[in-house]
């Protein structure tokens, strides 16, 4: 699992982060279960220390991938706290007294913290998905068995080494190498998932803006079809051109003209609803549906829109206009294609009157 997760930390995209972390991890736990295994082979104290370090070194890593991967700030002190405290009490238990199932109690809850933090970041910021159910459900049974081990330590029925034959003993060791492999599995699942979201919408949107392309934006437009033979109320669409963007880019360069670009789009998404889609169909030409709308309220968003390029005057980009072409689909018999070729020939209906206005079919 460790070589799943490192291979996936070196090819996925950067938006899924904390696999590199997990990996790390993964190697930590995998390292300190071989070393405690070798047991014999090692002088006991460096064994303990070695192994111990690794183990809460790796769970601690495990906690601050999961909090990469939701966009949390890594709790490093967290982790620092969690390793001195467990190194105090080895130092405790060879200076002061041998007492194994204060050991165990200490390693426990400390461990027992990482993983209740990451479920609770899940519980918080995970998305609504069998991967995050998948995971969350893990990391609750994980924290289950550390707490049955606390118990158990706390109420004397871990014996007196990690070598001592006691039923719980066994079942807990079963459990921890099981649990930690699949920790790995659920991880992956919930960045696997993340991956095919950041997919998706790459593949929907378009790089220079971030607002809708063309495929994503013909997917919106079925589904607001289908709300509309729904609820029967008409949809409009709003053609946007830049006015004179060639002389801008002539002007001010292709760097700049970009910048305007997405000013333009972000001025839009802006103004408009979050259930209204943007698009951009390539060139410096946008396209805006605004669901459940008249041609009257279109209008007025148009407006909007031309009101808040305007107030934009004078800031981080030159000035600029656009014209904007209006048609509404009352029907949803009728095609994309057709819509828009009614919203383009009012848009050119506002060139044609001297651009910075708009226009209805
Ligand atoms: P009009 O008012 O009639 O719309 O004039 P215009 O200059 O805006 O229209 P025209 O279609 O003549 O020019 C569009 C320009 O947009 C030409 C092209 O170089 C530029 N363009 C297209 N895509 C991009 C882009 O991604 N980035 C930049 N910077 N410019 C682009
Ligand atoms: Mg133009
Ligand atoms: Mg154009």
């Amino acid at each position: 699992m460790t070589i799943v997760l490192f291979s996936a930390y070196r090819s996925f995209p950067a938006e899924v982060q904390g696999l590199g972390h997990h990996s790390l991890g993964m190697l930590s736990l995998t390292a300190s279960g071989l070393l405690f295994c070798a047991g014999p082979l090692i002088p006991e104290a460096l064994l303990l220390f070695v192994a111990n370090s690794t183990m809460l070194g790796g769970a601690g890593m495990m906690l601050i991938g999961t909090q990469l991967f939701y966009g949390r700030r890594p709790s490093w002190w967290w982790l620092a706290l969690a390793w001195v405290a467990g190194m105090v009490c080895l130092v405790g238990w060879y200076v002061i007294s041998q007492d194994y199932a204060l050991r165990v109690a200490v390693f426990s809850l400390l461990t027992l913290s990482f993983y209740v933090a990451q479920l609770v970041l899940l519980v918080r910021h995970g998305e609504r998905h069998f991967s995050s159910w998948f995971f969350g459900a893990l990391l609750l049974v994980q924290s289950l068995v550390l707490l049955l081990r606390l118990i158990a330590a706390l109420s004397g029925a871990v014996g007196t080494s990690n070598a001592s034959n006691g039923a719980v003993q066994g079942i807990f060791l079963l459990t921890a190498n099981f649990m930690t492999l699949m920790m790995a599995v659920g991880f992956m699942t919930v960045a696997t998932r993340r991956l095919q979201v950041v997919l998706e919408h790459r593949s929907n949107s378009d790089p220079l803006t971030g607002v809708l392309n063309r495929r994503g934006f013909a997917a919106a437009y079925q589904r607001e079809v289908a709300l509309m033979k729904r609820h029967g109320k008409p949809m409009t669409l709003l053609s946007i051109d830049l006015d004179h963007f060639k002389a801008i880019n002539d002007q001010h360069g292709h760097a700049v003209g970009d910048q305007v670009l997405v000013h333009a789009a972000r001025t839009t998404v802006s103004v408009v609803r979050e259930i209204d889609h943007v698009a951009r169909f390539g060139g410096e030409e946008f396209i805006v549906l605004l669901s459940a709308t008249t041609a009257e309220s279109a209008k007025a968003t148009a407006q909007r829109i031309q009101a808040s390029l305007l107030a934009a005057r004078g800031g981080t980009v030159p000035d600029y206009t656009v014209s904007i072409g209006i048609a509404s689909q009352y029907a949803p018999d009728e095609s994309l294609e057709a819509l828009m070729a009614r919203a383009d020939a009012a848009l050119y209906r506002a060139k044609a009157a001297g651009r910075d206005r708009s226009e209805a079919a």
